[in-house]
């Protein structure tokens, strides 16, 4: 009811676009959209911002009032922008609307001081993917040191107003953040300078504590908005509803009701609607349509108020019975005069085009919404880690039940972005073994899932390592016979490779190894050791052989690897052990190779 009040020749009515904000945390999404917020005549007089459930409506005349003399308003047929504002909930950058982003234009919050971070780089991949359109805030320009700050001024006026020194300071902060973007193929320059915007990015330094550049920022967006944004505005408004769902969650006296961005047509109090559920989309009657009270009226008890009908685009809650399975990032559609299943059908394609592929075995995967579901699966897809069950949702016991049974160890794992993880969960998690990761940041979750698993391969190897023989040549020392035989106590010095407690002894001096005993301690000065490595002299108590016999001194032995360790070395473990060690085992595997060619194959 807000701004559906621009229509051109066709009937048709140019919406307000909607503006998602993103950005890494702490870079000043919520400073940069309170300071839009606060900028701003008081609730009530003709042009003022209104608050939606979840979103901002600015008018064109409140940008204008805020852009000064940036904006001439004649210049505009759209009728202001709808910041979607809640940027805590960083999944909205993944919300959808029919299969495109919900926000058709976003600003991508920067602190110059910070540079581009994990969140900066995921926002920017999401952006590329759904082809939204976006400016970077180049923001906290106000931490320059020896900043002069001229409060809500455009940026070239306070820039002028600053030292030489500012100026460069601030300078080469902004240039490092283009070359950020180039890095990552985005041409981008100073807004000002950009001539073509569906080529480059164009860069607005702002402070969202000063209000400086926030005019410029404002002036824009709704210029891009006007230019490349105009045919995709144009709504019939006496359409159907459609919208997406951002949360769902219990209204006092209404119980289960949805908070929806309205992108399309008309919704009233009197409609049917279908809206997208964990099973069959969900058919059920508007019981009522609920926005904030202006502040005027904000003292009053309750703090929405129902009202008759709400236009795109908006935000509402829709209060209606059996919402309790909606998901977050569904779709909601009037039905309107049109067919029942052909809207059902409508909104179960939606469903199943934003849906995750899963495999057979896999990591459990939950997300606060199903654009986030998609952006996980995106980027788990893309690092080979396949998925079992994905959906949208806290972690919940029978999540971790289903992790606990994968085939492999590495799949017990579930991955939770941007949701709780319930008590019940995270206890039987503990009693079965399954790790859960958790974070608001899917890069993160990427990476640390792909430590645990390299940190448990290499666990692993190391317990092979550790029970498998080893190669080894050792000479046995002149005059160091300790004891002659039950063991033989002899000193040697290990040649090369890794000599190990237990191993057995051979030599190679027929055409055969010959088995001489087995090592049944290793002292070095009279300490007992496991093992002893290449260049060592320890003594050793061989179990088997007499000296004077069997052995002599000045033999050169080696410890018997049998052909399955040997085939597992050669084959699996050449890159963990010792570069003296795989020469030794290439040495040994050829003296059995003279004999039999496929030994060890
Ligand atoms: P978000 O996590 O992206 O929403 O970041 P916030 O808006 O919560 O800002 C994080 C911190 O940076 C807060 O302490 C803000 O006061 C501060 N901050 C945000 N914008 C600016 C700015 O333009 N200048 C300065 N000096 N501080 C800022």
């Amino acid at each position: 009811h807000t701004d559906a009040d621009a229509a051109d020749a066709t009937g048709e009515t140019l919406r307000t676009p909607i503006v998602a904000v993103l950005g890494h945390v702490d870079h000043g999404k919520t400073s940069l959209l309170d300071r839009i917020r606060g900028s701003t005549v008081i609730e009530g007089e003709a042009g003022a911002i209104t608050q939606h459930i979840g979103a901002t409506a600015v008018p064109l005349e409140t940008v204008s009032e805020i852009a000064g003399s940036l904006v001439d308003p004649t210049d505009f047929d759209l009728p202001g922008l709808l910041f979607i504002d809640t940027p805590g909930h960083h999944s909205f950058s993944t919300l959808r609307s029919r299969g495109g982003a919900l926000a058709d234009i976003a600003i991508l919050v920067i602190d110059v001081n910070d540079g581009f971070q994990p969140q900066t780089i995921e926002a920017i991949d999401i952006l590329q993917r759904t082809e939204t359109p976006f400016v970077v805030a180049a923001n906290k320009v106000d931490t320059t040191p020896g900043w002069n700050p001229q409060e809500n001024t455009p940026i070239q006026q306070s820039y002028d107003a600053q030292s030489d020194r500012a100026r460069s300071t601030l300078d080469e902060r902004l240039y490092d953040l283009i070359g950020d973007l180039s890095d990552h193929d985005f041409s981008a320059d100073m807004y000002w300078r950009v001539q073509n915007f569906a080529n480059n990015v164009g860069v607005v330094p702002v402070s969202a504590e000063t209000g400086e550049g926030v005019p410029d920022l404002l002036t824009v967006l709704m210029g891009l908005s006007q230019r490349y944004l105009k045919d995709a505005m144009a709504i019939d408004v006496d359409g159907p509803g459609a919208g997406t769902v951002l949360e769902v969650k219990e209204q006092k006296g209404f119980g289960t009701a949805i908070d929806v961005v309205l992108y399309d047509g008309t919704v009233t109090a009197d409609d049917t609607i279908v809206v997208g559920g964990t099973g069959d989309p969900i058919v059920t009657d508007v019981r009522a349509l609920l926005q904030p009270r202006p502040l005027a009226e904000i003292r009053t008890e309750k703090r929405f108020e129902e009202v008759d009908s709400v236009t795109a685009a908006a935000g509402l809650k829709i209060a209606a019975p059996d919402l309790d399975d909606a998901m977050a990032g569904a779709p909601v559609r009037v039905l309107g005069n049109r067919e029942r299943e052909d809207v059902v059908t409508e909104v179960e394609a939606e469903l199943a085009a934003l849906g995750v592929t899963t495999e057979e075995q896999g990591v459990v995967v939950k997300a606060d919404t199903l654009g986030s579901l998609e952006a996980l699966a995106d980027a788990f897809g893309e690092a080979e880690i396949p998925i079992v069950r994905a959906e949208v949702g806290d972690v919940a016991p029978r999540d971790v039940t289903v992790a606990s049974t994968a085939d492999e160890e590495r799949h017990e794992t579930v991955i939770a972005f941007s949701v709780d993880v319930l008590d019940d969960a995270a206890d039987r998690a503990d009693t079965e073994g399954v790790r859960i990761f958790e974070s608001d940041v899917i890069y993160r979750l990427v990476e640390e899932y792909e430590e645990f698993i390299e940190e448990r391969e290499r666990a692993q190897q190391d317990a092979i390592l550790d029970n498998i023989a080893r190669p080894a040549r050792f000479r046995l020392l002149p005059d160091h016979t300790f004891r002659q035989n039950d063991p033989a106590v002899v000193g040697v010095e290990v040649m090369t490779g890794t000599l190990k407690q237990n191993s057995r002894v051979v030599n190679f001096e027929g055409n055969q190894p010959e088995r001489l005993g087995q090592v049944k301690g290793i002292q070095e000065q009279g300490e007992d050791v496991d093992q002893a490595r290449a260049g060592e002299r320890v003594s050793v108590a061989i179990d088997g052989p007499t000296v004077g016999r069997q052995i002599e001194e000045g033999d050169e032995l080696w410890s018997e690897i049998p052909e399955k360790h040997a085939k597992v070395l050669e084959q699996e473990l050449t890159d963990d052990i010792p570069a003296d060690e795989l020469e030794a085992l290439h040495v040994y595997l050829d003296k059995h190779r003279q004999r039999d060619p496929f030994w060890g194959k």
